[in-house]
């Protein structure tokens, strides 16, 4: 096989998804009229409504990014001590539970899913836990069912990362109670699929919980005269509201053209030894996510995502390093026994996924895999 031919531009990852200029515009000129910036105005009541439409269950509420929205369910469902909690994420996820003065207790992954994995959830609960965090990685649901009966024998709380749950076609959630846990965050960053350039929500089917957290996120006021807890500013302003409004005729041309994509790299990738899709078929189209067995495939992840790279393929290790590997958490205890996440974030690679993608970039990446897996190197 001869040498593929380098992108002569740098694929990324992603690529921010953007509405047609003029519809932002003609929303901005509501906005300049009203003079009304942020606070819940208008343009915030109409993304939050929907925003909860389209999640389709339970109470939802803006913020203005998907981990002030964390930060919020840990206060809202006053979690104290240690929580348990994936290492197998985004460092939001274990962020917010430190900068709230907790600390985290890492569980190991399920190998099949790369979520938390409930019967790790189990063996590492000790005295001073009070909540349990999962992330539904690449939008592939945690065992939610399992790990509501592990809470609530233990009397926990459970709060999902779900940032990748809301790319995907509804219904955005399973029809299961356990689903939604306490709290489910999603996360509106220019990355994900739909986006307010930054901003988030919270999902919960807990009418109080809402309130609470419709309080937190501004600063605990209930009215001029009276603060129950203490908030944060966690508002999303109308300035970003209008853009998440703009996009949200946006959500299923994008998704029909990475399905499009995802057909493509899944045609050429399925006869390369080694290589299995572990995400991009429809539980959320965030992400397309490769892993490769470095024995089968015959190369590492790394060295592979070298050739890539050398092909302006700029492919991303997501996610790797783990949390429990980052400087603040390390050395803590449950950081070191973590076997099944440790080979996961050695073999698992995003390709660029995006809807302005080609069906023929995807052939080429793919192409750029197989020669490699024939032995070629630059
Ligand atoms: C994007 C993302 C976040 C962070 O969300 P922000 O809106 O950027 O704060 C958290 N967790 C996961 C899994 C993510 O992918």
């Amino acid at each position: 096989m001869t040498a593929p031919i380098p992108f002569e531009r740098p694929v990324f990852v992603t690529r921010p998804v953007l509405p047609p200029l003029g519809d932002y515009v003609a929303l901005l000129e509501t906005v300049w009229q009203s003079h009304a910036l942020t606070n819940m105005g208008p343009m915030h009541q109409m993304l939050e409504l929907a925003i909860g439409d389209r999640v389709g269950a339970g109470e939802t509420a803006l913020w203005n990014n998907g981990t002030s929205a964390l930060m919020g369910a840990i206060r809202a469902l006053e979690l104290r001590g240690k929580v348990v909690v994936t290492p197998f994420t985004f460092p939001a996820t274990v962020h917010a539970i430190a900068l709230l003065g907790l600390e985290p207790v890492f569980a190991d992954i399920d190998d099949e899913s790369l979520t938390i994995d409930p019967v790790k959830i189990e063996e590492v609960i000790v005295d001073g836990v009070s909540g349990i965090m999962g992330t539904h990685v690449y939008g592939r649901f945690c065992a939610t069912e399992r790990i509501a009966e592990v809470a609530s024998s233990s009397g926990l709380k459970v709060i999902y990362d779900g940032a990748h749950s809301f790319s995907r076609r509804p219904p955005i959630f399973p029809d299961d109670p356990t689903a939604i846990g306490d709290i489910t965050i999603l996360s509106f960053h220019a990355t994900k699929l739909f986006h307010s350039v930054e901003g988030g929500a919270t999902v919960t089917m807990d009418p109080e919980l809402n309130r609470r957290l419709k309080l937190l996120r501004n600063f605990g006021i209930v009215s001029e005269s009276e603060v129950e807890l203490v908030g944060m500013n966690g508002k999303m302003s109308e300035v970003h509201a209008a853009m998440g409004v703009a996009m949200l005729g946006m959500i299923e041309g994008e998704i029909a053209q990475r399905e499009a994509v995802a057909s493509a790299y899944a045609a050429g990738l399925e006869g390369i030894e080694g290589v299995r899709i572990v995400a991009g078929n429809g539980d959320s189209m965030q992400y397309f996510v490769i892993r490769i067995d470095p024995v089968a495939f015959g190369s590492t992840r790394d060295v592979l995502l070298d050739t890539l790279r050398s092909m302006n393929v700029v492919a991303r290790k997501y996610f790797s390093p783990l949390c429990s590997d980052m400087d603040p958490y390390s050395a803590l205890p449950s950081a070191q026994n973590l076997p099944v996440a440790r080979t996961a974030a050695r073999e698992v690679l995003a390709l660029p996924f995006y809807g302005g993608m080609s069906a023929d970039d995807a052939h080429r990446i793919v192409e750029i895999i197989e020669w490699h897996h024939g032995g070629g190197r630059l």
